[in-house]
């Protein structure tokens, strides 16, 4: 991530405080046992600050951790076994624990998943031999690798700044889309063809630092916001925005997050409430991008996708995140439990010779 400060420390551990809660206890030199279930994060702010860890929640925590001296303010009468601490603390905080979450008892029912074990992304070619195809996205985009266009067109939105008054957004059980009802053409032009916007759809993980389809610089988003497009041929070209996560809220995608929690279930579908502008969600207009030929990056895989990955990065408030990773793939009369969608992308591709175009503004 970008900016290594104290909000991504700050988030990184929001995280944590949504692991499972454990139970454990905690014997004391002075005989008396503490015992009860322990919230991870409350468990290692306490403890982890008490003993002066030499490291931050900034990246993973070291799985061998030596104690460099004890704590000044605690009674040595009262010191905590802290090996055995640190045992249950390392289990609870690395990503190994994650395994013991529920998982989705019914993936593997469906077409495709990101994560069954018989019908994920790896599988998914023998369903959809397109997905096995030459020219697929996502893909990592290398600035150290790509081409400057000097006169690269300028990627120019039009009518993305009229408000969409009118849009349903589904969770189709893969993500949330937003397809606005209100006949206005927003438009862009690509090699003098026009295509207009059809909808919006979302990518996003379950931490900060993971659930954009795409990379850059083998950095990977919060979330990636989809515009597709289509030209009267019906080729597509999709608009690819990253957004970081954030502690404040995105206002534009506020008309989004609110209606959220109204479709919970595969199939749930409502009207935006309130105006959505498109432009609010664009990192500027017009934009600097990355180009290349790709594909759609769900089943499918039809190829011959005009991919313009955005330079500019946008921000999303970690609540409004929550929202999302709230959803479920499943309709509601299935077992939806560990059915959240959250991690809902496509692994890496690899460019076989594909080259990524950066335009110059
Ligand atoms: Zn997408």
């Amino acid at each position: 991530m970008a900016s290594s400060t104290g909000t991504n420390t700050r988030l990184r551990a929001h995280t944590h405080k949504g692991a499972k809660t454990g139970s454990i206890s905690v014997f004391s030199k002075d005989g008396t046992t503490k015992a009860g279930p322990i919230d991870p994060l409350d468990f290692y702010s306490s403890y982890a600050r008490a003993i002066d860890l030499r490291w931050t929640l900034k990246g993973r925590p070291p799985v061998g951790i030596s104690i460099g001296q004890h704590p000044r303010h605690m009674n040595p009468s009262n010191m905590f076994t802290i090996s055995f601490l640190f045992a249950v603390l390392i289990l609870h905080i690395l990503p190994s624990s994650e395994g013991a979450a529920i998982t989705c008892k019914i993936d593997d029912e469906e077409q495709w998943s990101y994560n069954g074990r018989t019908n994920g992304p790896s599988a998914w070619g023998e369903r959809y031999p397109t997905c096995f195809g030459k020219q697929q996205s996502p893909i990592a985009i290398n600035t150290k690798d790509v081409v400057i266009d000097l006169f690269a067109q300028k990627l120019q939105m039009k009518n993305y700044d009229i408000p969409v008054a009118k849009a349903t957004i589904i969770n189709n059980g893969h993500s949330a889309q937003v397809t606005p009802k209100d006949n206005v053409a927003r438009t862009i032009e690509v090699d003098g063809s026009t295509y207009t916007f059809q909808q919006l759809h979302f990518h996003w993980g379950s931490r900060y630092d993971q659930g954009s389809e795409h990379t850059l610089d083998d950095v990977r988003y919060a979330l990636e916001a989809h515009f597709v497009h289509t030209n009267k041929d019906n080729n597509i070209a999709v608009v690819g925005v990253f957004f970081q996560s954030d502690t404040h809220d995105n206002e534009a995608f506020q008309a989004i997050s609110n209606v959220l929690p109204q479709i919970p279930f595969k199939d749930n579908s409502v009207d935006l409430q309130s105006d959505l502008i498109l432009n609010d969600l664009l990192p500027s207009n017009p934009a600097g991008y990355y180009h290349y030929d790709g594909s759609l990056t769900t089943p499918a895989c039809s190829e011959g996708v005009k991919w313009f990955v955005l330079k500019g990065i946008k921000q999303i408030g970690e609540k409004q995140l929550n929202e999302l990773r709230n959803l479920y793939s499943t309709t509601k009369d299935k077992d939806y439990a560990g059915c959240q969608i959250t991690n809902n992308y496509r692994p890496l591709q690899p460019l076989n010779g594909r080259v990524v175009i950066e335009s110059a503004n």
